[in-house]
C-alpha cells in the first residue's frame, strides 16, 4: 500500500482523508501548511501528494512548483473555485488530477486509486529493449539508425524529441504522465521548467505535420500516441 502526504489546513478534512486513506491500508500523514509539506516530503518519499491550494503562507501552487523542481511524484489537487480548477487543467502547475471542493470521500478515494494504479502501470518498464522498426501508417522509427520518416522523407528531431516520440509511438494507446516522460526521457538532464515536455511536444508535433496529430494530449495526465 501507499504512503500518501495529505496537506490541507482545515484539521477536520484533514483527518477525515487520514482516517479514509488509513481504512484503505495506506499510511497517511497530514500537514496543515505548505512549509512543512515541502520538509515532510523530502523526508517521508510520499507514493502520491493530495495538496490543498489555498494553505497559509505558501499556496498549493507554490508547494507543488517546488515539490516538481524536485520530484515527479504524483499530485492530487484539491481547489475551491472552478477558476483555480482551470488553472491546474490548463497550465504548468504538473498536478496529476485535481478536485473541486466540496467533493465527496468516495470520489477522492476513487481518484486516489486511479493514480496509484496508473503509478503502477508507469514504474513497470514499457518494453523491453527492441530495436524493430515501428511502422504505423506513413510514420516509420527505425530504432538502430535513430531515424525518423514520413513517407520516406526523413524528419530531422533533436535528440530529447526523438526519445519522446519512440517511447510513446512505440505504446500507443498508452497514456503517459508528464512527470513519468521527464523522469524517463530527461532523468538528470533535467533543467527546464514544468513545461519541458509540453514544449517538447509542441515542437515534436510541428515537425511531424499531420502525423503530429496521432500525439493527443490526455486531460489531466499527459500524452497519448493514437
Ligand atoms: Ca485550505
Amino acid at each position: 500500500m501507499a504512503t500518501i502526504l495529505v496537506v490541507e489546513d482545515e484539521h477536520e478534512l484533514a483527518a477525515l482523508i487520514r482516517r479514509q486513506l488509513e481504512a484503505e491500508g495506506h499510511t497517511a500523514l497530514t500537514v496543515h501548511d505548505g512549509r512543512t509539506a515541502l520538509l515532510l516530503a523530502e523526508q517521508a518519499r510520499p507514493d502520491l501528494v493530495i495538496l490543498d491550494w489555498m494553505l497559509p503562507e505558501l499556496d498549493g501552487l507554490a508547494v507543488m512548483r517546488r515539490l516538481r523542481e524536485r520530484s515527479a511524484v504524483p499530485i492530487l489537487m484539491l481547489t475551491a473555485r472552478d477558476d483555480e480548477a482551470d488553472r491546474v487543467l490548463g497550465l504548468e502547475v504538473g498536478a496529476d488530477d485535481y478536485l473541486t471542493k466540496p467533493f465527496s470521500l468516495r470520489e477522492l478515494l476513487a481518484r486516489v486509486r486511479a493514480i496509484l494504479r496508473r503509478i503502477e502501470l508507469l514504474t513497470r518498464p514499457p518494453t523491453t529493449v527492441d530495436t524493430s522498426p515501428i511502422v504505423h501508417d506513413r510514420l516509420a522509427i527505425d530504432p538502430l539508425a535513430r531515424r525518423v520518416t514520413i513517407d520516406q522523407q526523413v524528419v530531422d528531431l533533436t535528440v530529447k524529441e526523438y526519445d519522446l516520440l519512440l517511447l510513446l509511438a512505440r505504446n500507443p494507446g498508452r497514456s503517459f504522465s508528464r512527470a513519468y516522460l521527464l523522469d524517463h526521457i530527461w532523468g538528470d538532464d533535467y533543467e527546464g521548467g514544468d513545461r519541458t515536455v509540453d514544449t517538447h511536444i509542441v515542437r515534436l508535433r510541428r515537425k511531424l505535420g499531420e502525423q503530429g496529430e496521432r500525439i493527443s494530449t490526455v486531460w489531466g495526465v499527459g500524452y497519448r500516441f493514437e
